[in-house]
């Protein structure tokens, strides 16, 4: 297993700006935020992606999630937030140790709102959706296969 800046953090070997912290889990102060209050929330498992993780530790950070995201919510004044979790380079994940961001979205703020031209410059977070098609067959197929490994 990597042992990843999250580790030595988790350790106390690297500061950082803890908010929150129990036997499973930490919540840090993302360094590079994209918005005020830019979240996140580790479990102390050094596993590199979620489908890695124990149940304990999965079971402990969805149960301080929604505590962690009403105190930033509180404390920021956002209006809304994104959950985002990066699994392997190709979903854009940097650091090989799972974790979730919180994104406070402010929609006032020089932050993403998609296509509008005088807030594409700032920081914040860009959604891109662009929805496929799933037919009833396929949708059968697959979803025959992967309730067999469930
Ligand atoms: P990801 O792309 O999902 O792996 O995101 C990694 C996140 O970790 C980025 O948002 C970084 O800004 C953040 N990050 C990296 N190093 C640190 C650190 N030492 N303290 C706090 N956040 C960090």
């Amino acid at each position: 297993m990597t042992d990843s800046i999250f580790s030595k953090i988790i350790r106390g070997e690297i500061s950082s700006h803890k908010v929150y912290e129990d036997d499973f889990v930490i919540a840090i102060l993302d360094i590079a935020p994209l918005s005020e209050g830019h979240t996140l929330v580790i479990p102390k498992e050094p596993a590199e992606t979620i489908d890695q993780l124990s149940d304990d530790h999965a079971a402990a950070v969805g149960r301080v999630l929604p505590r962690i995201a009403r105190a930033i919510m509180k404390v920021t004044g956002a209006t809304a937030y994104n959950l985002l979790q990066n699994n392997g380079q190709d979903a854009g994940q940097v650091v090989p140790h799972v974790h979730f961001h919180i994104i406070p979205r402010f929609p006032d703020r020089n932050e993403a709102i998609e296509g509008a031209p005088d807030k594409e410059n700032g920081p914040g977070l860009r959604v891109t959706w662009k929805p496929g098609t799933l037919t009833p067959e396929e949708a059968l197929e697959l979803g025959k296969h992967i309730k067999r490994l469930l």
